[in-house]
């Protein structure tokens, strides 16, 4: 697990159970999107399915990289036939026609019973448990649940026996950002791993290998909307933020003095819906409400850290013998944090995202003005 950037605390956990030789067989790995909690449990399962493990000289093990379990795993395209990524995208290789063809916003219980732990499913057919068949290499099985909080309630408890009582050398790995989505019973029966955000250095570093041609201010506007992320900073290259930065701050700033942008929330709509787009065409299966919500959220996030830099600037230019200044100068950035909290919410019910960006800004130019800072609502 060498190749783990940035996760001292969380690798280290994983190293001393494996070097208890019992290591649990059920885990949470929890934390920020992008820092790296699926390549690490990808690390894990090559651990606990290689057939000759080795121990460095810091007392830490390592997979051999030679043998046929750990050359699966190197090679990016074959398949594993012990290590079993349960993901969302999973339904496109089902055997059941209505989840082929459903919107991938959740992990459905006929996924599980099909893939994981057998049963009957929802058109009748009966499946035998993948996890209870012995382990094609003789080594153990591993299963990565993959964005775990998607599963429903319904899902999680048709896990909690296998959960329980696993087959003997089978694992499972349960990957969320959403930890408090996942039922008391399914966490009080694994053990968590917590991912923190990654130093800034690991982002400095990610950006030294790849050329953004980034000027000082842009680097440092990266590194502060990345928020230790490297899943947000590889996409971030991927889908040019960088440009939606250079186009839509500088309408934010204006709000900000008191000056109109009016075609601010226009922009930030169109801006979403392109990424959304662009999304459904290269992921296949992807649907384009969850791709609207994937994208917005990029936006709220850009504009939410944006409003925290400010604040912090601020608060580090502010002079501690005049409180109401400083409040005075703080007031629209709350304003605008507390309102891009109640839109996000509103966008769960599918409503045009032109609209709700036009709306919140609307708003929030109306509270700079006559200095009342009022709740966003929507009526
Ligand atoms: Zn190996």
């Amino acid at each position: 697990m060498q190749g783990i950037l940035g996760q001292p605390k969380a690798t280290a956990i994983l190293q001393s159970a494996l070097a208890s030789d019992r290591t649990h067989h059920a885990w949470i790995f929890h934390g920020s999107e992008g820092v790296g909690k699926f390549t690490t449990a990808t690390a894990f399962a090559k651990m606990l399915l290689c057939h000759s493990p080795q121990v460095d000289l810091a007392g830490n093990r390592e997979p051999c990289n030679g043998c046929e379990s750990c050359n699966l795993i190197n090679q990016p395209d074959a398949a594993h036939p012990d290590l079993h990524v349960v993901q969302k995208e999973l339904a496109a290789q089902s055997s059941i026609a209505t989840v082929r063809s459903r919107k991938l916003l959740s992990i459905p219980v006929d996924l599980i019973r099909e893939f994981v732990i057998g049963g009957e499913t929802s058109d009748g057919k009966f499946h035998d448990s993948a996890a209870s068949k012995s382990p094609s290499l003789r080594h153990g099985k591993v299963f990565i649940i993959d964005e775990a909080h998607l599963l429903a309630a319904v899902g999680q408890n048709a896990l909690l026996k296998t959960l329980e009582e696993p087959p003997p050398n089978t694992y499972f790995i349960l990957v969320t950002h959403q930890l408090d989505q996942l039922l008391i019973t399914i966490r009080s029966r694994c053990q968590a791993v917590s991912f923190g955000s990654l130093p800034d250095e690991v982002i400095n570093r990610w950006l030294a290998e790849h050329e953004l041609n980034l000027t000082e201010r842009e680097t440092q506007w990266f590194i502060h909307f990345c928020n230790g992320s490297l899943g947000l900073a590889a996409m971030t290259e991927k889908y040019e933020l960088v440009q939606w930065a250079r186009d839509i701050l500088p309408g934010v700033m204006d709000i900000s003095r008191g000056k109109a942008a009016p075609m601010l929330g226009q922009d930030c709509g169109e801006k979403i819906d392109a990424l959304a787009k662009d999304w459904v065409d290269t992921h296949a299966g992807a649907s384009k409400e969850a791709a609207n919500k994937m994208s917005a959220n990029l936006m709220f996030h850009l504009l939410g850290q944006y409003a925290r830099s400010r604040m912090q600037n601020i608060a580090e230019a502010a002079q501690p013998d005049d409180p109401v200044t400083n409040e005075q100068q703080l007031g629209p950035w709350l304003s605008l944090i507390d309102s891009l909290t109640i839109a996000q919410q509103a966008l769960s019910s599918n409503v045009n995202l032109t609209l709700v960006m036009d709306h919140l800004f609307a708003h929030w130019q109306q509270a700079i003005r006559t200095q009342t800072f009022e709740p966003l609502r929507w009526q």
